[in-house]
């Protein structure tokens, strides 16, 4: 067991903080929808390489390994690195398509991911479907060489700016198990008959509802094989995993903002960093965040050996979501009422990135599977309890 990164990997890591520091500047916050999506930046990410780093060199990736990938996404996440418009696409749809996808998907989708020229959204979740995945109702009827899809998606993520959508759709109602009759379906976002609206959260972040109305698409958008969605949606989820390896990187640089503002601020005449109750909240998330980032990094040492994480991935994301809703409250706590004040109040500490993350800290225990779900999942394949 080595404890340090190579020094290719450090070198690596400064190579890409002078890159962000070049590119967004000094000053740069980060954080909101709008600074997270910017097809711009996934370009010149895409230039670099960079959006495939970890993907085999046959289809024009790297071919470098986890750990480097888990670097980059470190610093991508500290600095707060608008990645939006591209990661649905390279870490769930890229690696899916080139494990089962036609060859006439991957000469198409997999240069246009690699080179950040597209923006796909991932709609799977229905009203009555999303911890309950396999009951999704969105059905595609086959007529001739064309499906005709019927249905509705929710809290879809970049529905609206999406090129493509990656959806799950039910293609045989009659099969067996509810889980076999699913289809995976790429459809262009423009087709007739796919509309979209926005929901607004109160994180500023829009989801979208999608509806398809009769909305007709030819039958190459079936992704694979026909009614083998369900295993490709749950292939997809494991390649998430490397990405969410990296999630600590995004909270300490929060923890290190509040560290120095304890440092650097006084509270009736003395220093913050001198109340002892102030002294053992910090140095309690400190121990959170190194348990959280060795637990990510395990994910990203056992896709190194690959083995394909399942009930570790599932504690790592129960203990870093939940960690950053207690992040959320100490930052609440540390900085009083300033902690408070929105960005763009000039009194606001780091432009009100706090006041933002603490309205933003409760979406990770439901977003990519509720935290009960993963509870689950722990007693199942971890634990070995009976289902
Ligand atoms: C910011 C954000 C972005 C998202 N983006 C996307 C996207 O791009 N594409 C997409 O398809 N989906 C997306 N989602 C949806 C997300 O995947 C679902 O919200 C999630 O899977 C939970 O489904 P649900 O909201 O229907 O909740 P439900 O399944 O209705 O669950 C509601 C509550 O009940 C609890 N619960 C449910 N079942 C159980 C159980 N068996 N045991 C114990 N408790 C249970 C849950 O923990 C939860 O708190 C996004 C969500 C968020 C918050």
């Amino acid at each position: 067991m080595d404890f340090r990164f190579t020094a290719q990997q450090e070198a690596f890591r400064q190579e890409v903080r002078d890159f962000l520091r070049s590119e967004l500047g000094p000053d740069w916050r980060g954080g909101k929808t709008h600074e997270m999506f910017s097809r711009e930046f996934s370009r010149k990410l895409g230039k670099k390489g960079w959006i495939g780093i970890g993907w085999p060199k046959e289809y024009g990736g790297l071919g470098r390994p986890h750990m480097d990938q888990l670097v980059f996404g470190e610093e991508m996440l500290y600095g707060r690195a608008p990645s939006a418009a591209h990661i649905l696409a390279q870490n769930m749809v890229g690696p899916t398509l080139m494990n089962v996808g036609s060859e006439e998907h991957k000469k198409k989708f997999l240069p246009m991911i690699l080179s950040g020229e597209v923006v796909f959204c991932l709609a799977y979740t229905e009203p009555q479907a999303g911890s309950d995945l396999a009951s999704l109702q969105t059905n595609a009827r086959a007529e001739g060489d064309y499906f005709i899809i019927n249905g509705q998606k929710t809290f879809i993520s970049f529905a609206g700016d999406a090129d493509y959508g990656w959806i799950g759709v039910r293609t045989d109602p009659n099969a067996p198990k509810k889980h076999r009759g699913i289809s995976i379906f790429i459809v262009d976002m423009k087709t007739p008959g796919i509309t979209t609206r926005k929901l607004d959260t109160m994180f500023d972040h829009t989801l979208y509802e999608v509806f398809f109305d009769d909305a007709k698409v030819h039958k190459s958008c079936v992704v694979g094989q026909l009614n083998q969605g369900w295993y490709y949606i749950t292939q997809a989820l494991d390649h998430e995993r490397v990405f969410m390896a990296a999630t600590i990187a995004g909270y300490q640089r929060i923890f290190d903002e509040i560290v120095e503002y304890a440092k650097s601020t006084k509270r009736n005449g003395i220093p913050l960093s001198k109340d002892p109750i102030i002294r053992q909240k910090l140095s309690e998330m400190a121990i959170d965040l190194h348990a959280g980032r060795l637990l990510g990094y395990r994910l990203a040492w056992l896709l190194e050996q690959g083995i394909v994480p399942f009930s570790e991935a599932s504690i790592s994301k129960v203990f870093t979501s939940e960690l950053e809703k207690r992040l959320g409250n100490l930052g609440m706590q540390v900085l009083g009422l300033y902690g408070q004040l929105q960005r763009g109040t000039p009194q606001a500490p780091y432009d009100g990135y706090l006041e933002w993350e603490y309205r933003f800290s409760p979406m990770q225990a439901v977003g990519g599977g509720a935290n009960e779900i993963q509870r689950i999942i722990i007693a199942i394949a971890g634990l070995g309890l009976p289902r």
